[in-house]
């Protein structure tokens, strides 16, 4: 394909994709990262949220990895999922309650570990076999009032075991940074645990698999609000398939918390336009929780 013609197409699949459009990939096939990053000019956004230079991280380009790369894939012969083995969604609130409801804030830290102990080196999905490199279980302060829910780790993180450090975390950082609190205050998870293969949007299965950790960090923390960071965080929070049009701007619940949906800041880096939008978010969150923007300078 002609490389604008390949680029509009790909800008097309990630947009549909931050609303909520997901099946745009062939089943069964392997991807393979490019590494390939492109950067764009800088944004006329709200200056609170900027300073981030806009990068487009490339989509997974089929092409046959070289031999140094240690990129392990599923055996294309595996049987797929049956589809009545794939568990439906079902939003957190409809979970039962679990062993870590209502701790004590001194107990948390070590419910924390336990969980992440628990996982261990985890192999109950498929991504376990599909490169990770380490399992990304959380950052932040477990007594956080506030808590963000992504989709799941990118190269960055999955080379650093912590969400959100690459290019979309240092957009989280400054969103974060403009609601008046620091990253170190909050609480930072995923919907998945593990590296998707060329950043593809997790599988229900594997999303299914992973929430259940997710839940308990959630009762865990208690946190007073989650802010869903695009579509997949929504969708699995919430139990709902919906555009992030028709969910953001308004509270939802999930485990005892008020759930608020905003973009993705990997999409407001492919789409800076947007950022006001999801400054509009963040006011929402900052009001409920009664957090000031810094004084600028
Ligand atoms: N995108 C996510 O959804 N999570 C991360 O941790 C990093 C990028």
């Amino acid at each position: 394909m002609a490389g604008d013609a390949e680029q509009q197409l790909r800008a097309y699949v990630e947009y549909f994709r931050d609303l909520g459009v997901h099946e745009f990939y062939r089943r069964g096939e392997p991807v393979y990262e490019t590494g390939e990053t492109v950067v764009e000019a800088r944004s006329e956004a709200p200056a609170a949220l900027a300073d981030v230079p806009v990068v487009r991280e490339a989509p997974p380009v089929a092409s046959m990895p070289s031999s140094s790369t240690n990129v392990v894939v599923p055996p294309r012969t595996a049987p797929p999922t049956p589809e009545s083995a794939i568990p439906k969604l079902v939003s957190f609130d409809n979970i039962a309650p679990l062993p870590e409801v209502r701790l004590a804030a001194a107990a948390r830290p070590a419910a924390l570990q336990t969980i992440q102990e628990e996982i261990g080196d985890c192999t109950r999905c498929p991504l376990a076999y599909a490169g990770r490199h380490k399992i990304v279980f959380a950052d932040g302060d477990p007594n956080a009032r506030l808590m963000f829910v992504g989709e799941g780790p990118g190269a960055d993180e999955d080379a650093q075991g912590l969400p959100f450090v690459g290019k979309a975390g240092q957009l989280l950082n400054n969103m974060i940074g403009a609601m008046g609190l620091k990253r170190e205050e909050v609480y930072i998870a995923n919907i998945v645990k593990c590296r998707p293969p060329g950043n593809r949007v997790p599988e229900p299965e594997e999303a299914n698999t992973c929430t259940q950790f997710l839940v308990r960090q959630i009762d865990v923390v208690q946190p007073e609000v989650i802010v869903a960071l695009g579509s997949t965080a929504a969708t699995y929070l919430l139990g709902v398939k919906q555009s992030l049009s028709g969910l953001r701007g308004r509270w939802h619940t999930c485990r005892g918390a008020k759930l608020a949906v905003t973009y993705h800041p990997a999409f407001l880096l492919r789409d800076p336009r947007q950022k006001s939008e999801a400054w509009k978010d963040l006011q929402m969150v900052m009001k409920e929780m009664g957090l000031k923007a810094p004084a600028k300078g």
